[in-house]
């Protein structure tokens, strides 16, 4: 199994306060922010359209995070089906080798007209039982003629980070420089770690086009598996989300010789930026030291460029003008939509990020105001403390903070993965404008924080209503086909929208006053099942794991729970306690009612509070 040592030393050594702590493994007890390893290679290999996505394990690894991105493809939506082994309780018994094996035969011959590749993902519980997913994608392969690409990440072994780095191992090893492209530009460059998010690539592409650029492989977003085959033969690599894949660009740069750049295209100075940097660069490496030919290309694009976005912005900046704004998101937006909030002339009061490298967060600060506030505590709590103290008029967030944002009343701008509008190049960055301008200036957030309609007067109510005329219609009017999925109308192999029995298990805790649950697992299912169950409730929801890793999947899961259930009760007070067991610790044969008789033993002092214990496995 491959080892999770991708991380860069530099981003592990910090005690500044609210940098985002990038080792940092999770604690039992807490509620993670950030998903598993299996979760991670997902993330990067999901975008790629025209291959299966064959998930071996129980059901919750597929069908809790299924469709959960919002990476669009212009042609093949092979990549959104959700193929899955379903591992079953026989099938953790007597092993889950031939049910995989038979899984990728069957697959590549349904999907054959479709199917470039089968990309095969272990989970925790299939790395339990000691499927050996290598072997069995080496005895497909003699029998199928597409590459079979086994993704050994199981959960366990670290959090999404590091699924994203070990992707790219898997991308470097198994597709990159195995065949030629067909045809090579003057100025061939790659992408790395964009995934084309609700659009963004699309916004990007006309860029290059009329530059002259080649994108010769976009790791992966709209990708196509042949594309990303050729991609050693690009002259230069653009790194577009700094965190996720920097192992790839250094490895490539180090066998091939090709240099990289990190680079953020959302905003006009990012944007313009980014352009300059790629222009030098490639004048450097195609045209020799000293010529302009790319760089004059630039100039005269982003003059163009340029003073249309800035015409086009006008109107929402005139009306976003003096707002302020709180800002919380990961990679390179920590930074670059401090830049693009300023163009339009919103002031950032306070900023945080959980998921960005130190040199995200260190760009970020030196670019905020100095009275601006960085959030130290990013927890539901801390977060709430900052937009209590700022009175911000306007969230910009991941979609983990949209429930808090609206049950404050506060006007919410989704910037993650959750999205349905892109935001990168200069249309995008007008969208942005538009869309900022329709959250924080949407009618809605007056009246909801007015008296309610029953303590008004006639001549009130009807001036309510003649304020909001023609919102109606400028919502409906707005174009919104460049980022509406196109639906497949074959039948799906498997039904992976099926959740887990600890999500049910989850949502009857919920039910009871002051009960907390605590999932007995690795970091990923929770993460998953609070993102469904958020997403199903509007509501933050509060669940807690014992974050297993490899060492406790190996030495076994006691002490991970003791403390989880320790920490629980000491820093969240519940009256009742409702453990559930996934998949990995049924496997392990971690004996839960046991563990808690230990808890008990040596925690006395918390005998009146309940601990009830559900038997959840997935299988
Ligand atoms: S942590 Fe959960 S979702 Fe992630 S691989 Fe393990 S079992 Fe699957």
């Amino acid at each position: 199994m491959a080892k999770p040592d991708y991380y860069d030393v530099t981003d592990c050594e910090t005690n500044d306060k609210g940098a985002p702590k990038f080792c940092k493994k999770s604690e039992p007890g807490e509620g993670t922010e950030r998903s598993c390893a299996y979760d991670g290679a997902r993330v990067v290999l999901m975008p790629i359209t025209d291959v299966i996505h064959l998930v071996h394990g129980p059901i919750a690894c597929a069908g809790n995070s299924w469709d959960n991105r919002g990476a669009r493809s212009s042609d093949s939506q092979l990549y959104r089906r959700g193929f899955t082994t379903e591992m079953l309780e026989n099938d953790v018994i007597f092993g889950g080798e031939k049910k995989l094996y038979k899984a990728i035969l069957d697959l590549a011959e349904r999907y054959k007209d479709q199917a470039r590749a089968i990309f095969v993902y272990a989970t925790c519980v299939t790395a339990m039982t000691g499927d050996d997913v290598e072997a069995v994608c080496l005895a497909a392969s003699e029998k199928v003629a597409i590459p079979i690409i086994p993704v050994n990440t199981p959960g366990f072994i670290g959090d999404k980070n590091i699924g994203n780095r070990l992707a790219g191992e898997i991308l470097f090893k198994y597709v990159i420089g195995t065949t030629e492209p067909p045809v090579l530009g003057e100025y061939p460059i790659n992408l790395i770690g964009e995934y084309n998010i609700a659009g963004d690539l699309w916004g990007m592409l006309p860029l290059f086009d009329r530059l002259g650029i080649q994108v010769l492989s976009c790791f992966s977003g709209d990708a196509k598996f042949e594309e990303l085959r050729y991609a050693h033969r690009a002259k230069l690599n653009i790194i577009i989300c700094s965190k996720s894949l920097t192992n790839l660009a250094k490895k490539m740069q180090k066998n091939y010789g090709m240099p990289y750049l990190e680079e953020s295209f959302y905003g006009m100075t990012d944007t313009a930026k980014a352009l300059r940097d790629i222009a030098r660069e490639l004048d450097n490496i195609v045209n020799g030291l000293e010529k302009r030919v790319m760089q004059d290309r630039v100039e005269k694009l982003l003059a163009e460029e340029e003073a249309k976005c800035r015409a086009s912005i006008a109107p929402y900046r005139t009306r976003l003008e003096g707002k302020t704004a709180v800002l919380f998101t990961g990679g390179v937006k920590t930074w670059s939509m401090v830049n693009a909030l300023r163009e339009l002339g919103v002031e950032i009061l306070a900023a945080g990020t959980q998921n960005s490298t130190l040199e995200d967060f260190y760009r970020m600060k030196g670019l905020m105001h100095k009275d601006a506030k960085i959030i130290e505590d990013t927890s539901t709590a801390g977060l709430l403390a900052v937009m209590a103290e700022k009175l911000p008029d306007l969230i910009v967030a991941g979609g983990k903070t949209k429930f808090l944002a609206l049950k404050t009343k506060t006007p919410f701008l989704d910037i993650n993965h959750g999205r349905s509008h892109p935001y990168a190049g200069y249309e995008g960055m007008v969208t942005f404008a538009k869309q900022l301008d329709m959250t924080v200036n949407n009618p809605i957030w007056p009246a909801l924080n007015a008296p309610a309609p029953w303590e008004k007067t006639e001549e009130q109510l009807a001036a309510d209503l003649a304020s909001t005329a023609g919102h109606a219609e400028a919502f409906l009017g707005e174009d919104i086909s460049a980022s509406r999925v196109k639906v497949s109308s074959k039948c799906a192999t498997v039904n992976p929208q099926k959740n887990s029995p600890a999500l049910g298990a989850t949502m009857a805790y919920l039910g009871i006053d002051n009960m907390l649950g605590l999932l007995h697992g690795a970091q990923g299912c929770s993460t998953f099942i609070r993102l469904q169950l958020s997403r199903h409730y509007k509501e933050s929801i509060a669940l807690n794991a014992t974050a297993m890793s490899e060492d406790s999947a190996i030495f076994g899961g006691w002490e991970n729970l003791k403390k989880g259930i320790g920490r629980v009760i000491e820093k969240f007070h519940p009256q009742v306690v409702g453990v559930m067991t996934s998949g990995l610790t049924e496997t392990m044969g971690d004996d839960v009612h046991s563990a808690i008789v230990h808890f008990r033993q040596e925690n006395p002092e918390v005998a009146h509070i309940p601990i009830i214990h559900a038997s959840t496995p997935d299988y």
